[in-house]
């Protein structure tokens, strides 16, 4: 049997599966640019690394339809502080859906344009770039059953971002839900938020009944108030500073 890239069967004539993969997606690839890169010259090296799945939408399994996408309240909002305050806003997710041929990087890329589509739509502030990892060591079909770098908790999206993005590690933060994001911020070397939305609440919960030291920086109930504690803390050192 012949397959795409994207790991889904096809024609022996067609130069794609009928779920949109192209060949052109090379295995490796995990950036999606998002428009032009000009306002990425200035950035100051501040950066929200943040989850998207139950950090910004709401956890679906395995999310790849437009349809579906519900923005949690407030994010836009949020992003758009984080933004006014100097923020760059770049989003490293895992989607393993690719890598097990449930959805493409096509339906990846389309679904982050549509997220950046609404989040200007309710006035807030859209994500610089995308990075994800279409890759699973296991369940990875073709070329996408690897071990790679890219997969949180690994690093290897955080480091893809500083080809475009200047990182101030100690003025960069990672925002997510589950404890395999808040690992990879610190795996990258900066401070991590867990967020109550998603898993963050139920994991919050199980770390205290255990017992167990927290293994976040920092709780917030959601994004908004992952936002506010950042901008405050920033104000803060910026103050303290000589
Ligand atoms: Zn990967």
């Amino acid at each position: 049997m012949i397959r795409c890239v994207c790991g889904q069967p096809m024609e022996s004539t067609a130069s794609r599966c009928k779920y949109g993969g192209g060949m052109s997606l090379a295995s490796g690839r995990i950036q999606q640019n998002i428009g032009e890169t000009d306002h990425m010259a200035g950035n100051t090296g501040r950066v929200i690394f943040l989850d998207r799945d139950g950090t910004l939408n709401e956890e679906v399994h395995y999310l790849h339809r437009a349809e579906d996408l519900r923005l949690l309240p407030g994010v836009p909002e949020a992003l758009r502080m984080l933004k006014e305050a100097g923020f760059a806003l770049i989003v490293v997710t895992n989607q393993a859906g690719v890598a097990r041929g449930y959805y493409t990087c096509r339906d990846v890329e389309a679904l982050h344009a549509y997220m950046n589509r609404r989040l200007r739509e309710n006035g807030g502030a859209e994500i610089d770039a995308f990075y994800y990892c279409p890759h699973h060591p296991v369940h990875g079909i073709g070329i996408y059953k690897t071990a790679c770098r890219c997969r949180k908790p690994g690093i290897g999206m955080f480091e893809a971002a500083e080809k475009t993005f200047a990182v101030d590690k100690t003025h960069s933060y990672m925002i997510g839900d589950k404890e395999l994001d808040i690992q990879a911020g610190h795996n990258y070397g900066v401070s991590s938020v867990l967020v109550g939305t998603g898993y963050g609440a139920e994991l919050k919960r199980e770390t205290e009944e255990k017992g167990r030291a927290p293994f976040y920086d920092y709780y917030a109930d959601d994004l908004k108030s992952a936002a506010q504690y950042i901008i405050k803390k920033e104000n803060e050192s910026a103050q303290a500073a000589p």
